[in-house]
Order: C-alpha cells, then sequence, then structure tokens
C-alpha cells in the first residue's frame, strides 16, 4: 500500500514540475493539496508520513473521524467541500486553516459571528462556479467582487485567493477556459485593492487537470484520485446541489 502512494505522490510531484517548467515557473509555487475524501486515515498517513502535509476533507463528518488517527502527524487541514451552516461549530473543533469553499454572504456571517465567539480567525478562499454547470458549487464569476466585499467586512475572515473546480470535460481548451476566467477574476479583484483581501492563492487543477491550471496559474491543486485511486462514492454526492446532503 505504501509504495504504491508512494510512488502514485512522486508521478503527481513530476507532473507538477514539468508543468511549472513549461509555462516557466518555478516548482515551489506550486503547492500539492491531498484531497481524502473517503481515504481511510491509514492511506493519508501514509502521504503524511512521505511530506505531503497539506490535506482536505469535503465532510465535516470525515473530518472527525479521521482525526485523532492522524492529530499525532504534522500536517495542515484545509477545507474543500460544500458547508451547512449547522456544521460550522463542529468543523472549528478540528483545526482547519483554511475554508476553500467559502460561497456565500450567509456562510461567511454565521461563520464570523462564531469565530467571534471563539476569539479566533480563518483563513478563506472564495470558491467560483467557472463551469457554469447549475450542480456545481460556487459563487457566479459575475458575483464574485460583491461578495468578496462584503466578507472583506467581517473581520474575522481573511480572503486570501479564489477557488475553483474546473469543467469535467476530455476538452482540454474548455477546462482550460474555466481556469483562465477564474485567473482574470484574481487580476479583476486585485486590481480593486478591496482592504484586507489578498489574491496569492488560485486553488485550482485536480488529477485529471492539473497540467492546464498550473499553466493559467494555479498556485495550489488538489488531488485525490491519482494519489489514492479511484473512490466508491461518485463526486455528485459531493458536488451536487440536487443530491441530498446529510
Ligand atoms: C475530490 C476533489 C478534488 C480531487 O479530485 P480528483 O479528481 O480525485 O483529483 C479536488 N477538489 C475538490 C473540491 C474535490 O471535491
Amino acid at each position: 500500500m505504501s509504495e504504491e502512494i508512494g510512488q502514485h505522490l512522486r508521478e503527481i510531484n513530476n507532473r507538477i514540475m514539468q508543468a511549472c517548467s513549461k509555462s516557466g515557473r518555478s516548482s515551489d509555487s506550486v503547492k500539492l493539496l491531498l484531497a481524502t475524501k473517503t481515504v481511510p486515515a491509514d492511506r493519508i498517513r501514509v502521504a503524511l508520513e512521505a511530506g505531503y502535509t497539506l490535506i482536505a476533507e469535503n465532510k465535516v463528518q470525515e473530518l472527525k473521524e479521521k482525526y485523532d488517527a492522524l492529530k499525532t502527524i504534522p500536517h495542515e487541514n484545509h477545507f474543500i467541500g460544500h458547508l451547512q451552516t449547522n456544521k460550522i461549530k463542529d468543523l472549528l473543533k478540528y483545526e482547519v486553516t483554511c475554508i476553500q469553499s467559502m460561497d456565500r454572504l450567509e456562510l461567511a456571517e454565521k461563520l464570523h459571528q462564531r469565530l467571534l465567539l471563539e476569539n479566533r480567525q480563518m483563513d478563506v478562499l472564495i470558491q467560483v462556479n467557472t463551469s457554469g454547470e447549475e450542480s456545481k458549487f460556487g459563487v457566479l464569476p459575475e458575483g464574485a467582487m460583491e461578495l468578496i466585499e462584503k466578507v472583506s467586512r467581517l473581520d474575522t475572515l481573511h480572503i486570501k485567493g479564489l477557488m475553483t473546480i474546473g469543467l469535467l470535460s476530455a476538452e482540454t481548451e474548455k477546462v482550460r477556459a474555466c481556469f483562465h476566467l477564474l485567473k482574470s477574476l484574481q487580476q479583476q479583484i486585485s486590481a480593486a485593492a478591496i482592504p484586507g483581501v489578498t489574491m496569492q492563492e488560485l486553488s485550482m487543477g485536480m488529477s485529471g487537470d492539473l497540467e492546464t491550471a498550473i499553466e493559467e496559474g494555479a498556485t495550489i491543486v488538489r488531488v485525490g484520485t491519482a494519489i489514492f485511486g479511484q473512490r466508491p462514492t461518485p463526486d455528485s454526492y459531493y458536488w451536487d446541489e440536487s443530491t441530498k446532503v446529510k
């Protein structure tokens, strides 16, 4: 098991390095985040022990289930799933340093209130729906600036950039258009110089499209399948608004 995961991690690293060199970027300008939904803690441990320490879950329940098994190994947790407001309190128990899936004002306000109570702060990325697919979460591109202005006034939240899930398609140019859109939003928002908002992170690219994302400027790629293998649960369970979320 650990050999297989180690091998996959090396392959992903090579893909990242090649994509960086192709686009004239230094390889330390892209961070690898391990998307660990459905992956048992013992397999995640293997990756952490190999030195890959940035991981993310999509559901608070999974964060909770794996927490004890992983807490003895140094690592950083981000959150990349659709977050329901009634799960905020629970999520804050598990040392998440960045919520990449901030996509609506109601969520930001509730999170802010809870953080105030706990006297804490949180980094967030704004998730943008760049593919136009109704089933995907994320603020629409035309609403991103307004959401960011409003969220920026909540002083427990620090906006560090943008996140997107690209179109799941074999047509690279259509996928590229999603990433390109996120990059151009990043530039527009940077230019607006909103107090308290920085735009250094662009979280985009997954197992199938990380090269394209890096060419378009990704600073974080989120990889699951290419490291841990196929998941038993379809992604619609995590991504689709029409799927009943527990
Ligand atoms: C599952 C997931 C990923 C990783 O997808 P793979 O195709 O398995 O690499 C990335 N981002 C989000 C938000 C995810 O839910």
